[in-house]
């Protein structure tokens, strides 16, 4: 029991250090907002919400601007710059650090007033950049540059991704959304893909995000309750190239927007309640390039994109989160659905293994196969940078 109690403790403090920044921010009230959201927008004024990764390599910015010119494609969005020094990106001396745009997806939450919040006129962009510094060159947490230059040497296999995005809902104290205060909820069983006031918590916030997304162009596929209590999954996908992390990015951006709005904070840490027996959070990959889909062989290329994988397992792991493998390792303990941090596996319809083909993936003999192994903070231009140099490229060690 006191030995319980301890690691509470800890796991609060911890909790608290990583999260609490805003416990006594009232709620604004949204009705006030509303008279002036709701002004039209002046012809010719547009809003651009530049949109890019900080220096934790998980945490986004944004900034807004407006602009006179309407902006169809990205190459129609001009550069920007911003200070690196309040992002952890750069020195107080020399902090400029460049925005490329890189895509741009109407923006769900400027509206422009009236006929024009049509998804097909809204001109209020919001656009994902990369980070470059003075020279030119990506910064540390610009993983986007060399995942571009990768997929582009592929693209004739048309490589595709879908990503199954968990996250967890806290409330602004730090604790689980919904949870008794430094206490837990019923032991876990009723909550994946549930339905009900004591089982399904938020469920306003998941829905907004699906419809926000949806709005935005995004490839969302679906959303479902997760096995914790107030933890959600949605899919990005089945979508080629860079594309499918871009997109991912995007939605990450649009969730954290809307947690604003209901004072909920979302969570991609790995494994947000350590004592107890509740599911980590992850971002499993689902991958294929053309000869995987051919009807009867696609199973061989599939094995032998495993077999290659499976002699990779260190590499990989570095990957598949902010922190180099450190935050995986609280996640992949081998239970709570999961392999093992250390050992490799592979199989066909199971949860307990790194690699997973699918049941049906097996009986037509092929389609695509799972890596369950990102963590739900991934960034997806590594995972899907380095799927493709291993299993398309034939990188090693
Ligand atoms: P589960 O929870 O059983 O692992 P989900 O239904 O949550 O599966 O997710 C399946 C994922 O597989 C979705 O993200 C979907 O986009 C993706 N997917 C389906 N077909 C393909 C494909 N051909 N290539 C890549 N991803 C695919
Ligand atoms: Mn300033
Ligand atoms: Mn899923
Ligand atoms: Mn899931
Ligand atoms: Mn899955």
């Amino acid at each position: 029991m006191r030995s319980t109690i301890v690691t509470l403790k800890m796991f609060v403090k911890r909790t608290l250090v990583k999260f609490t920044s805003a416990v006594d921010i009232r709620p604004l009230d949204k009705l006030i907002t509303s008279k002036y959201v709701n002004l039209p927008q002046p012809k010719n004024k547009f809003l651009q919400t530049y949109i890019w990764i900080d220096g934790t390599g998980e945490q986004l910015r944004s900034k807004t601007k407006t602009v006179s010119e309407q902006t169809n494609s990205v190459k129609d969005v001009s550069w920007w710059s911003y200070d690196g020094s309040s992002t952890g990106q750069a020195e107080g001396e020399n902090s400029d650090i460049y925005l490329k745009p890189v895509a741009i997806y109407r923006d769900p939450f400027i509206l422009m007033g009236g006929v024009s919040d049509n998804p097909e006129t809204n001109q209020n962009k919001l656009v994902l950049c990369e980070t470059l510094d003075t020279d030119m060159k990506p910064l540390k947490t610009n993983w986007r540059s060399d995942c571009e230059k990768t997929l582009k040497s592929v693209a004739d296999q048309k490589p595709t991704f879908g990503f199954e995005q968990e996250y967890t809902l806290l409330d602004r104290d730090g604790w689980p959304f919904g949870w008794p205060k430094m206490a837990f909820p019923g032991s876990q069983g009723p909550y994946y893909c549930s339905v009900g006031a004591c089982q399904a918590y938020a469920r306003d916030l998941v829905d907004s995000h699906y419809r926000a997304c949806l709005y935005a162009g995004l490839d969302i596929a679906g959303i479902n309750a997760e096995v914790m209590p107030s933890s959600w999954e949605y899919q990005i996908g089945p979508t080629i190239g860079i594309d499918a992390a871009d997109q991912l990015w995007i939605s990450r951006y649009i969730l954290h927007r809307i947690g604003e709005e209901y004072g909920i904070q979302i969570s991609l840490d790995p494994k947000p309640v350590e004592v107890g027996d509740w599911n980590g959070a992850g971002c499993h990959v689902n991958f294929n390039v053309e000869e995987m889909k051919k009807k009867g062989e696609g199973l061989k290329a599939i094995e032998k994109a495993i077999e290659k994988l499976s002699k990779r397992q260190r590499t990989h792991m570095r990957h598949y989160d902010p922190a180099f493998g450190k935050d995986n390792k609280r996640r992949l303990t081998g239970e709570h659905e999961t392999a093992s941090y250390k050992e490799f596996s592979s199989d066909t319809a199971s949860r307990a293994v790194s690699i997973r083909i699918p049941r049906q993936v097996a009986d037509n003999q092929c389609g695509y196969f799972e890596d369950r192994r990102p963590a739900a903070n991934c960034d997806p231009y590594q995972v899907t940078n380095i799927l493709v140099k291993t299993v398309c490229l034939n990188e090693t060690g």
